[in-house]
């Protein structure tokens, strides 16, 4: 008992001096008066340069082969041009893709909207949507918008809990739909396995005709190293289940071109399609065609946003190496867990239950600012109170050193304080 005492006592002491040290290091830190910011999930300026050559390179020529003069109001399912492009980048047929505006969450919200008019005539007291966590908190505040109750499903290395998923929506009929990052997921990094995406495809047989599957495929050909993560094709394997009107797959180039003016794409079966561009109809006339064409003239097809993207890779694999690396020097003390994604925008951060918080507010004290703890959640609650999520694209490259520097401090210090 009492050698055991012994090494207790031992290990109290070595924790108060780790603990004077982090103190110290934490109050120079709090000295320089940082301001940095590991919260945003955009890209940094060099990246958007890598498009800068978007502008103008219409040269005066605004009319399409098939006489249309895309300066005008009107088809509102984009130009075959955009839709082709769309079709590439998804890996699907151009029938199936419409091609939009700026943003793929403005589409999803009004899809969203545009299938409200369906759901809200089934007599559900409440509608439920299924969210994998953690999860892209601007999906969380659609459905909060809405009034649609959100259900968390846990997400796996391979996906969400698709055992759990399966039993809610046979259990209940008011589970009208399921959130989806499948691919480098938000925050996880992770990419839905090809077992998933079958169960997926067949999901909607067993929630009924009015479930819908929100496949929000943001980081669709965002690897950050030569070895990408495969995701198979739902659409062609919802379509032998016959169940393809079910599915909505969203993506866009605001983080292949410039993430304010991009083009966003939906793709779906034709007949879902023109239900939808029904209800568009009611508040446009058409979407931006000139930036449609400008996007088509510059990236031209897969092989063209193969090798942007290549060029983001360049820009953005250092700053994730580094966060990586500032992580590992953690490694094996129980102090956290996070992700090694080969892809996206983050990486996914779990503190010991009931400190993420604690560090995000101390990461705040000393100048670094942090996606508030909760936020990867369902209206902001992390059950938990363990995720936090690492966005390294934006600042510099000795922003992001500083920033993890302090980062680390925090994790370790709120870690050992408790
Ligand atoms: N979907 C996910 C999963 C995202 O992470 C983001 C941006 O961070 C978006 C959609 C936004 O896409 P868009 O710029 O096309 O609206």
């Amino acid at each position: 008992l009492d050698a055991g005492n012994e090494r207790i006592k031992r290990t109290q002491d070595m924790n108060q001096k780790r603990i004077i040290e982090l103190q110290s290091a934490y109050d120079t830190f709090q000295a320089e008066e940082l301001r940095l910011d590991l919260t945003r999930g955009k890209p940094s300026a060099e990246q958007l340069d890598l498009a800068n050559d978007i502008d103008g390179i219409l040269r005066g020529f605004y009319i399409l082969q098939d006489g249309t003069d895309v300066r005008n109001y009107g088809g509102l399912l984009g130009i075959p041009e955009a839709r082709r492009l769309g079709a590439d980048l998804i890996g699907t047929d151009e029938a199936n893709v419409m091609a939009a505006g700026n943003s793929s969450l403005t589409l999803m919200y009004q899809y969203i909207e545009h299938q409200l008019e369906t759901w809200r005539t089934l007599g559900h007291e409440t509608l439920k949507f299924l969210c994998p966590v953690p999860g892209y908190d601007r999906h969380f505040s659609v459905c909060e918008h809405f009034g649609i109750e959100m259900i968390c499903v846990e997400m796996t290395e391979t996906g969400p809990n698709m055992d759990q998923i399966e039993a809610l929506v046979q259990r209940d009929p008011s589970i009208i739909g399921i959130w989806c990052v499948p691919k480098y997921s938000n925050p996880t990094g992770h990419t839905y396995s090809k077992e998933t995406v079958r169960r997926f495809a067949n999901l909607p047989n067993l929630a009924g005709n009015n479930f819908q599957i929100m496949w929000d495929n943001a980081y669709i050909v965002h690897h950050i190293n030569d070895y990408p993560d495969k995701l198979p094709d739902l659409f062609a394997l919802a379509k032998k289940n016959g169940a393809a009107d079910q599915i909505a797959i969203f993506a866009s180039t605001s983080k292949i071109t410039m993430a304010g003016s991009g083009v966003a794409f939906m793709a779906s079966t034709p007949n879902q399609l023109g239900r939808f561009e029904t209800y568009l109809s009611d508040q446009t006339i058409g979407f931006d065609k000139v930036n449609q064409l400008r996007h088509v003239h510059f990236l031209k097809d897969a092989a063209g946003i193969e090798a942007h993207m290549a060029k983001h890779r360049l820009l953005i694999k250092p700053k994730f190496d580094l966060v990586l690396s500032k992580l590992a020097t953690l490694d094996g003390r129980n102090i956290a867990s996070w992700t090694q994604p080969n892809g996206g925008y983050f990486i996914s951060l779990n503190t010991r239950p009931g400190l993420a918080d604690v560090v995000v507010d101390l990461a705040a004290g000393a100048g670094v600012k942090l996606t508030p703890a909760g936020s990867t959640f369902p209206y902001g609650k992390d059950p938990l109170n363990q995720n936090i999520r690492i966005a390294p694209t934006y600042p510099s490259i000795d922003e992001l050193d500083l920033a993890m520097d302090v980062f680390v401090t925090c994790l370790e210090l709120a870690t050992l304080r408790n």
